[in-house]
Order: structure tokens, then sequence, then C-alpha cells
């Protein structure tokens, strides 16, 4: 079966992605995959915009067969999925925070990132589900994600942070990014 976009039949499923729920009668995005359990297919539920930012390719797929109602917001979230194709990285993007304590390491510049620092949690799709990856410096962005025009990605991932957070993340996004390290053997 192909992937699809249609209307949430019940308020049970999770969203893959953000894992909270999708309302009934919510559009949501259903990507199909092997069943990894046995035969037939699976599908992996997320919201639309989550399946835009975290999955943009099958995103793009079932693009043009979205129902009537919801094609001005699958064409805009389009925009963004083609954004994450053309940088690579963006779609591990999962939010932002401040470092909870001063033991993570940046996985761009290889420094810790200081407790309180504004860090940005990154998770790779692997088997079917996002496992965490680490963290990247805020101020790494330009150089680990190739751009910091990451601020709706960060909002949507993160809705708990007030304005003035997202400013001081917006600067911190702005500064220049020391250069990424490869990991240490
Ligand atoms: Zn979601
Ligand atoms: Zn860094």
């Amino acid at each position: 079966m192909a992937h699809v976009i249609e209307p949430a039949s019940s308020g049970r499923a999770k969203c893959r992605s953000c894992d909270q729920p999708i309302a009934k009668g919510e559009f949501r995005f259903g990507e199909r995959q092997p069943n990894a359990f046995g035969d037939g297919e699976m599908t992996l539920w997320f919201h639309l915009p989550c399946g835009a930012y975290s999955r943009p390719e099958p995103f793009l797929e079932v693009q043009s067969t979205a129902p009537p109602e919801a094609r001005v917001e699958v064409e805009s979230l389009a925009a963004a999925a083609r954004f994450g194709i053309e940088h690579r990285r963006v779609p591990r993007l999962h939010g932002a925070e401040r470092a909870a304590s001063g033991r993570a390491h940046c996985r761009s510049c290889r420094e810790l990132i200081a407790k309180g620092d504004w860090r940005l949690p990154v998770v790779f799709f692997e088997e079917y589900r996002f496992n965490p990856g680490g963290y990247i410096h805020a101020h790494c962005s330009r150089e680990y994600f190739e751009t910091t025009e990451l601020l709706d990605r960060i909002r949507h991932f993160s809705p708990e942070l007030q304005e003035s957070e997202l400013a001081e993340v917006a600067t911190a996004l702005a500064m220049p990014s020391p250069p990424a390290k490869p990991a240490p053997e």
C-alpha cells in the first residue's frame, strides 16, 4: 500500500516522531513499511508537521494524494520537507533545551556542552523508531546542519519554550560555529 494522508479514525494512535497522541479527526500522515514482526505491512503514524519534518522523502511521495481539505497545510509543509532533503541532517533535529548537566559532548565540535547552555537533541530513524543520538550546541548548528533556519522546527518539537527562550536560542544559532571534529576512536 502507498503512504497515506487521512483523518485519524480514533484518538488512540501516537505520533512516531513526537510521541504525542494524534487527535481523532485530525489529519495524519501514515508511512507504510514492511511489517517488522511478520507478514504484510505496518503503518507508522505522524502528525502532519512531524511527518514533513522527520520523514521528508515519504511525506513528499504522498503529497499529491492528500485530501482537498488538507491540501493547503500539506503544500506549506512540503516546502519544509524539501528543506529537510536539501539539508540532510535537519530531519534529525528534535527541539531545543538547556543542558541539564555538563556531561554530554557536542556531536559536531566534540567539546563538552556546559550545564545551562542551549543544546539541540538529535534523533536517528532506525528500525522504524527515532532513537536518541546526542546533542549539538545551538551555536554549532551552522556547521552541523549547514543552516541556521531551524526555529520553526524547534518551536514545533519544543512547544514548552517561551518566546524569550526562543530568542536566546535564535541568538545562539546565529553565532559562528567552531569547526566540526570527527568522533574520537
Ligand atoms: Zn507528532
Ligand atoms: Zn559544539
